[in-house]
């Protein structure tokens, strides 16, 4: 399993093997359940405003800085770019709104796949555009331990959110280690364009409503419905990582390949 994948990877990065060092994961929607709160409370701001974007619209946009996904609406609304205080005002109402909902639980199978990435000596690595302190401050308690403050890129460390492939970089500049000895697990797409142009092999947990063809558009090099799936998962596609350490050319071409869903 996940050697076409792997393969696929390979062939358009035009690497020899993935020497795996460290894990970059997204927070809300992979480690958080908190996507529902997110789409919701978008939701009912923009509309407060005369803005429409629908709970599913907000998950194609999860990933952008608030600016950005308040000024596409705008636009495609007016056919102008929505006022600077406008966008404060939404963006404030936004984030107010979204701390009224119950604090979001871990996501199901995310504490198994970071206990198995701890133990066998990779560096997890946040890479959030959030910048909900509340959320950053309740991952130390849902995960304690696992993420270091020096291995965490959040929306106060970049100039350019994803999908911009700049946060997941810093995230492989802070670990120390190249897009070949990482991967990437994102549920949006957006989040998935930013692994994908960073260099990384980007997992995709499709944890949210969208299509999976979405997020395999986005380029996903591989995709579980769940974290959890994921979670068990892990050790197959470790063995499978490292077995194609140095392998270079062993591999078939890509394409004629189906995609398998795991
Ligand atoms: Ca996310």
């Amino acid at each position: 399993m996940f050697e076409t994948e792997i393969a696929n990877y390979l062939n358009r990065s035009g690497r020899d093997g993935i020497d795996l060092k460290a894990v970059l994961f997204d927070m809300d929607g992979v480690l958080f359940d908190s996507m529902p709160y997110h789409a919701a409370s978008w939701h009912a701001v923009m509309e407060r405003h005369g803005l429409h974007l629908s709970r599913e619209e907000a998950y194609l946009h999860e990933g952008r800085t608030g600016a950005s996904t308040i000024n596409i609406v705008y636009r495609r609304q007016y056919g102008t770019e929505a006022p600077v205080d406008l966008i404060d005002e939404i963006y404030g109402e936004k984030t107010r709104e979204f701390s009224t909902y119950p604090e979001p639980d871990p996501m199901p199978g995310a504490d198994r796949l970071l206990a198995s990435v701890v133990s066998d000596g990779l560096v997890p690595v946040l890479v959030t555009g959030s910048g909900q302190r509340t959320l950053l401050q309740r991952l130390s308690l849902a995960y304690p331990g696992v993420f270091q403050p020096r291995y965490m890129v959040t929306a106060f460390d970049v100039k350019h959110g994803k999908p911009d492939p700049e946060p997941y970089l810093m995230g492989l500049r802070k670990a120390g280690v190249q897009p070949g000895e990482a991967v990437v697990v994102e549920n949006a797409p957006i989040g998935v364009r930013a692994g994908v142009a960073a260099g990384v092999f980007t997992i995709a947990v499709n944890t949210g409503p969208l299509d999976a063809q979405v997020l395999y558009d986005a380029g996903a090099d591989l995709l579980f419905p769940s974290m959890s799936a994921l979670a068990d998962a892990w050790s197959e596609l470790r063995r499978a990582l490292s077995a194609v350490r140095g392998r270079g050319g062993d591999f078939p071409p890509s394409g004629g390949y189906g995609r398998s869903e795991a």
